[in-house]
């Protein structure tokens, strides 16, 4: 078993690798390490190998864990991955510096709110429900002109990309490349879509920002 560091020194070769991949995005994709549910120890790890960038889906566990951490971190960047309800909107902005789920009005105005309150920075993705999928976060495609419409003229949120996580047992590459396709009628430029099981494929269908959890930790459960 490779150690964190070589796990981690692997993942970036492959981002790196991907560019050479026509559809690629132009920089290296930025790897996001999804570090929910997982010991302390571990985190500390990826730590000392150099990755400061961390993904989240719950903003009271990632409080737990990131809080002092941030601390001793100063360059640290948290992502938020997870759905978030409109109650816990000021606490996520307090915590987070990118938002990967804004996907109703409710959250939208809710994390404007407090963005501006608190004038703290976040930048934010929408996340798309590519495959209307009734039980899925994320806008359905159907209604994502009015709901962009609405990000763009009643918040100032600085929306940054799109995000998707596609059916399970559906062929990832179609979804990633609708999200491109998707992005690109609104000159979005950051697509976060692919995870351990689908990354390569991810980046190679123009990934920005890649979120990888059990490909570099292990799996949570075990
Ligand atoms: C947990 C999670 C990930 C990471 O999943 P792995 O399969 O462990 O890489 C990525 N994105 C989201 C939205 C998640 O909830």
């Amino acid at each position: 078993m490779p150690t964190l560091a070589a796990r981690l020194t692997g993942l970036q070769h492959t981002i790196t690798q991907s560019r050479k991949h026509p559809l690629a995005c132009t920089g290296d994709a930025q790897l996001i390490a999804v570090s929910k549910q997982q010991p302390d120890a571990l985190i500390d790890a990826a730590l000392q190998a150099g990755q400061r960038v961390f993904g989240e889906n719950r903003v009271q566990e990632a409080q737990q864990r990131w809080a002092q951490r941030r601390l001793l971190y100063p360059d640290l960047e948290l992502h938020l991955i997870g759905p978030l309800q409109s109650n816990k909107a000021a606490e996520a902005v307090a915590l987070f510096d990118v938002i990967h789920t804004i996907d109703r009005p409710k959250i939208a105005h809710a994390v404007d709110h407090a963005i501006r309150e608190q004038q703290k920075p976040v930048r934010c993705f929408i996340q798309v429900n590519t495959g209307e999928e009734p039980q899925k976060a994320g806008v359905l495609p159907d209604a994502l002109d009015d709901f962009v419409a609405l990000c763009r003229t009643e918040t100032q949120l600085e929306i940054v990309g799109l995000m998707c996580i596609p059916p399970v047992g559906a062929p990832p590459a179609l979804h990633f490349l609708l999200l491109r396709q998707i992005a690109a009628c609104y000159q979005f430029s950051g697509l976060s879509m692919g995870m351990s099981d689908d990354y390569d494929t991810a980046l190679r269908c123009g990934a920005t920002h890649v979120r990888i959890g059990s490909r570099l930790f292990g799996s949570r459960s075990g």
